[in-house]
C-alpha cells in the first residue's frame, strides 16, 4: 500500500445535504480523505425535504446501503410516482409514475400507438399501460418479481441524517458540534484555510464543503459566489410544512395539490405524514396560507406548522476556490418533482469522481459547475412545465403561470408536442422522455398530430396488442401485496431487501 496524505475535508453543516456528503466521501474514498462535519444543534436543520426519485436507490447501491436497514430507520415508504390534482384545471387528476410503457419499437415511441388507438376509437387512459401507474393507483408495491418496478421512497429527514451519520462515523468521520462564527482565509489565494467556531475553536481543512442551507455561510458569505434569481419563472416563494399522525395506509405516492396560489404536498411515512403548503407571498397572505394548510389536513397536528421563506435560482458558481457548495446552500427550486435530495447526490456522487487530491484546480471546478449548473437548469425547466401548461384562470397566480414567457429550449419542447407528439430525454436530462409525456398530456396538451406506424398494423392487431398489455399489467398489479403489507413483510425479514 502506497503512502498517501489524506485530504482534510470540512463539511459546513449537519442536514440532509451535509450528512450525505460525509457519509459518501468517508465510506468511498476511506483513508485518502480525513473528513470532519461541523454542525449546529441550536441551530438545527429545514427538516423538510422527504420525497426523492429513484437516483436515490442507486445512489444508496453504490455506497452499499442495505435497504431493509434504511427502510427500518427512517420510517421509509415507498414512491412510484406523484399524483397531481387540479394542476390543468380544478378537479383533474394524474400521475407522473416512475415507469415505462409498454409498446414502444425504434420507429415510434408508445404514445404515437396510443394516440392511434384513440383515433381509432379505443379510448382507455395511458397509464393502464404503465406498470407502476397502476399499482400507485391500487396501492400495491413490491420489490420482488419481473418486471421489477422502479422506484423512490419517501423518508423521515431527521432519522435519514441520523441514520447517515452512523455510517459516516463508523467509516471514519468526526462530528464536531459548535456553532460557525467566521472563517479565516488563506492570504493570497484568497481559499479558506479554517472554519472559526463561536468558542474560538479553528477547523482546518485543504476542501471545505458548505452544507449550511440557506444561510449558505461559506460559498456566499465567505467567498461572495453570487445568486441567480429565477423567481421570474417560479413565483412561490414561501412554504409551510406540519407534521401529522398517520390517519390511513401509506399509500406509493407523493400527492401534489394545486390551490389558488400555489399547491401543497402530502408524503406519507411509516409513523406519520409530512404535509405543506407551497405558496407564492405575493398572490398569498401567509397567515391566510397557515390557515388553508390547517383546514386542509387530515390526521392530528404533531407539531406547530412552521414557515420557510425561499428564493428560487442558483448560486453563480457553486464551486469557488477551495469551497463547494451542498444542498440549500448551492440554490434551490421548489419541491414539486422531489430533486433537491437527488442534486445532492449527483453533486457530491461528481466530486468524488472529480476529488481534487492535488487541490482545487480551476479546469476541474470549472467542469463541475457546468455539469451542475446545467442539471439544475434542467429541473428547473421540468417543473415550470407544469405551471405554464394550465388551462387555469381562477386566480391571478395562475394567469401569471400561464402567460409566462418560458425559456426557449421549454417552448420548442412544448411545440414539437404539439405539433408531432414527440417527447424525449435530452443529453443532461435528469427526466425521462416518459417523464415529460405524462406530465404534459395530464396538464392536457393535445397533440395535434402523431406518427402514424400504428395505421399499418392489420385491423384488430393495435387493439389486441393494447389490450393484452393492459390485461397484463392489471393481472401483475393483482398479484401484487398492499404497500403497507410489504413495508411490514420487509421489516418481519419475510422479503427480500
Ligand atoms: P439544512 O437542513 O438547512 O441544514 C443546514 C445545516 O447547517 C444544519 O445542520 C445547521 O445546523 C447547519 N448550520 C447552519 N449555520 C450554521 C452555523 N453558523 N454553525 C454551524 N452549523 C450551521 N428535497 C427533496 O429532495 N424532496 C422534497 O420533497 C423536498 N421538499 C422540500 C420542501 C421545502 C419547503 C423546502 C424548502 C425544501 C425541500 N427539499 C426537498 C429540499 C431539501 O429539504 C434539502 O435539499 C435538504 O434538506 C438539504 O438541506 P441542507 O442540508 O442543505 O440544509
Amino acid at each position: 500500500m502506497s503512502d498517501v496524505t489524506p485530504t482534510r475535508v470540512v463539511v459546513a453543516g449537519g442536514g440532509t445535504a451535509g450528512w450525505i456528503a460525509a457519509m459518501a466521501l468517508a465510506r468511498q474514498l476511506g483513508r485518502l480523505v480525513d473528513v470532519t462535519l461541523v454542525e449546529s444543534d441550536d441551530i438545527g436543520t429545514i427538516g423538510v425535504g422527504e420525497a426523492t426519485i429513484p437516483t436515490a436507490r442507486s445512489f444508496h447501491e453504490f455506497l452499499r446501503i442495505d435497504e431493509r436497514a434504511f427502510v427500518e430507520a427512517t420510517g421509509a415508504t415507498f414512491k412510484l410516482g406523484i399524483q397531481f390534482e387540479n394542476w390543468a384545471r380544478p378537479g383533474d387528476q394524474y400521475i407522473h409514475s416512475f415507469g415505462t410503457f409498454a409498446l414502444q419499437n425504434w420507429v415510434a415511441d408508445f404514445q404515437h400507438f396510443w394516440l392511434e388507438a384513440r383515433h381509432a376509437g379505443i379510448d382507455t387512459p395511458m397509464g393502464a399501460y404503465c406498470l407502476e401507474h397502476e399499482a400507485a393507483l391500487a396501492g400495491r408495491f413490491s420489490n420482488e418479481g419481473k418486471p421489477a418496478l422502479s422506484y423512490a421512497y419517501h423518508l423521515d429527514a431527521g432519522r435519514y441524517a441520523a441514520f447517515l451519520r452512523t455510517i459516516a462515523e463508523t467509516n471514519g468521520a468526526q462530528r464536531v458540534e459548535g456553532r460557525i462564527a467566521d472563517v479565516r482565509h488563506q492570504p493570497e489565494s484568497g481559499d479558506i484555510a479554517a472554519l472559526v467556531l463561536e468558542d474560538g475553536r479553528e477547523i482546518e481543512g485543504d476542501l471545505f464543503v458548505d452544507c449550511t442551507g440557506f444561510r449558505a455561510l461559506l460559498i456566499g458569505q465567505a467567498m461572495g459566489s453570487g445568486y441567480d434569481d429565477w423567481s421570474e419563472w417560479l413565483a412561490t416563494d414561501a412554504a409551510w410544512a406540519v407534521q401529522t399522525e398517520t390517519d390511513e395506509a401509506p399509500p406509493p405516492l407523493t400527492r401534489a395539490i394545486a390551490h389558488d396560489a400555489g399547491w401543497q404536498w402530502r408524503i406519507p411515512l411509516q409513523h406519520r405524514t409530512g404535509n405543506g403548503l407551497v405558496f407564492a407571498s405575493d398572490y398569498l397572505d401567509p397567515d391566510k396560507a397557515r390557515d388553508r394548510l390547517m383546514g386542509s389536513i387530515t390526521g392530528r397536528p404533531r407539531s406547530e406548522p412552521r414557515l420557510i421563506r425561499y428564493k428560487t435560482g442558483k448560486r453563480q458558481q457553486m464551486w469557488r476556490g477551495n469551497c463547494l457548495a451542498l444542498g440549500l446552500s448551492s440554490g434551490f427550486v421548489e419541491p414539486l418533482e422531489s430533486t433537491s435530495i437527488h442534486l445532492v447526490m449527483i453533486g457530491v456522487t461528481r466530486l468524488i469522481q472529480m476529488f481534487p487530491f492535488a487541490g482545487s484546480d480551476q479546469a476541474v471546478r470549472d467542469r463541475w459547475n457546468t455539469m451542475a449548473d446545467t442539471e439544475l437548469e434542467k429541473v428547473r425547466d421540468f417543473i415550470i412545465l407544469h405551471y405554464k401548461l394550465t388551462e387555469r384562470d381562477d386566480s391571478a397566480f395562475w394567469r401569471r403561470c400561464r402567460d409566462l414567457a418560458i425559456p426557449d429550449s421549454l417552448r420548442h419542447r412544448i411545440a414539437s408536442f404539439t405539433s408531432s407528439a414527440q417527447a424525449w430525454q435530452a443529453p443532461d436530462d435528469l427526466f425521462r422522455a416518459e417523464s415529460w409525456l405524462q406530465v404534459m398530456l395530464g396538464q392536457r396538451l393535445q397533440p395535434e398530430h402523431w406518427h402514424r406506424i400504428g395505421a399499418l398494423m392489420s385491423e384488430g392487431r393495435l387493439e389486441g396488442e393494447l389490450e393484452r398489455q393492459r390485461a397484463a399489467i392489471a393481472a401483475h398489479v393483482d398479484r401484487l401485496p398492499k404497500h403497507q403489507d410489504f413495508i411490514e413483510r420487509l421489516l418481519s425479514g419475510k422479503a427480500q431487501a
